[in-house]
């Protein structure tokens, strides 16, 4: 009965697709049939509506989100996600993949993840930070540093990580920076955190490109995305010395395959605030840009895009998910199949960003800070561990990669689970 309620609530191509990825997973390590909602289902969630005063003075409304799907191994942690198509049940699946990467890279979290419906680049600054304040002053009761940790996701950043903190400090009285994680480094970030994401997606791709026996100079790169993951995910690539053939962004991509100077690039978007038209780059499409011939393909932007209808005609060697969710169910099937490419897996790939994330909550609790050298061996320390565990599952169990990252996330959950009981 619960069981209709709750995917009823949710119901989407992407919860469903979260959902099938699960069930494969419980049935591969026979996960007892008593566990199985319990671990599947989103624990919580709050809807609420946001109205805000607009700079011409009328007033609008806007819905947003947050769902807390595990509570069972830690306070729960997840970003939270402006744009237009943001829904409850793409909220829940982000919820649900946030429990699986915190659990299978080690870390002391549940899952969770936030959304408004809103195009950010619609509001003015203004509006932008009575949004993010009336976001956080309606979650105030349902948040904490010891019940759940906000961190940004596609369409916010530090400034709103900010906001929110000073609201919530608002609001006890006193600071309190352990609330949300990803916030600038002069009140509270960690060092490092901004490029975490990137870094890591850049760091485990070359480990696999290591495994191939492919040097970075003679290894290409194609990133979908020029936010906080693509942009600093292709600034890592070059650092290795991956020539970066293509970019992109919502306006479209932009192709050479002499490579791009991703350096130049960034500062390109700073003042232009799109890619279109870079210099010394052809345009194509994001579809096009999916199919290059390269060798790592990173899509670092939003779910569901290597789809039944393209993943027979990716030319990468290695797909790297910077992303969370890039690739369907029916794309992985046929991705297993051709057996040609290294597939690392979302839950693996882009952890780096919530790895530093704990690591920007544990400085802010103890009130002592870390330099970057600290936190970045650290975070590649965590990574390097989270790879072989991956890769052992993978090997002993005859598992795509997939199967065997979202398993032994999987299975930590349902353990802490079974150990914890059911109260009453
Ligand atoms: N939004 C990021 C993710 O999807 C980071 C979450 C966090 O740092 O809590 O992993």
């Amino acid at each position: 009965m619960s069981k209709v309620i709750i995917s009823t609530l949710y119901d989407s191509d992407v919860f469903k697709m979260a959902c099938r990825q699960f069930d494969k997973a419980a049935d591969a390590i026979n996960l007892p049939e008593n566990l199985r909602d319990r671990t599947k289902y989103p624990k919580r969630c709050l809807a609420v509506a946001l109205p805000i005063r607009r700079d011409d003075g009328s007033i609008s409304v806007f819905e947003g989100y947050r769902v807390q799907h595990n509570l069972s191994t830690g306070p729960s942690k997840g970003g939270i996600r402006y744009h237009q198509n943001v829904t409850i049940g793409e909220v829940a699946a982000l919820a649900m993949w946030m429990s699986w990467k915190c659990s299978l890279v080690g870390l002391p979290y549940g899952g969770a993840k936030g959304g408004v419906v809103v195009d950010p680049r619609e509001l003015s600054d203004g509006e932008l930070e009575r949004l993010s304040r009336r976001y956080m002053q309606e979650m105030v009761n349902f948040l904490g540093p010891h019940v759940d940790v906000p961190a940004p996701d596609v369409g916010t950043n530090e400034r709103v990580m900010a906001w929110m903190m000073d609201t919530y400090s608002n609001h006890v009285g006193h600071i309190e920076p352990s609330i949300v994680t990803g916030k600038p480094i002069s009140v509270g970030g960690s060092q490092g955190r901004r490029e975490a994401t990137g870094a890591g997606v850049a760091y485990l791709a070359t480990r696999y490109l290591e495994d191939l026996g492919l040097s970075p100079a003679s290894s290409t790169v194609a990133v979908q995305g020029f936010g906080n993951v693509g942009s600093e995910a292709a600034l890592a690539f070059e650092n290795y010395g991956v020539k970066v053939i293509a970019l992109s962004d919502y306006t479209g991509g932009v192709y050479n395959p002499n490579g791009i100077n991703v350096r130049k690039a960034v500062a390109y978007v700073r003042s232009q605030k799109v890619l279109r038209d870079l210099p010394d780059a052809e345009p194509i499409t994001n579809e096009q840009l999916l199919e290059l011939p390269c060798t790592v393909l990173a899509p670092c932007a939003l779910e569901r895009v290597i789809t039944e209808a393209n993943a027979s005609k990716l030319r990468c060697r290695v797909l790297a998910e910077g992303a969370n969710g890039p690739t369907t169910n029916s794309a992985d099937r046929i991705i297993d199949e051709r057996g040609d490419i290294e597939l690392i897996p979302d839950v693996l790939c882009n952890s780096g960003g919530v790895v530093v994330s704990y690591f920007e909550w544990i400085q802010n609790l103890q009130n002592y800070y870390w330099d970057r050298d600290e936190v970045m061996k650290k975070l590649y320390a965590i990574l390097d561990k989270a790879r072989e565990s991956v890769e052992y599952q993978k090997r002993k169990l005859k598992f795509s990669r997939r199967l065997a990252a979202l398993t032994l996330g999987i299975q930590r959950v349902a353990d802490a689970k079974a150990a914890r009981g059911l109260f009453p």
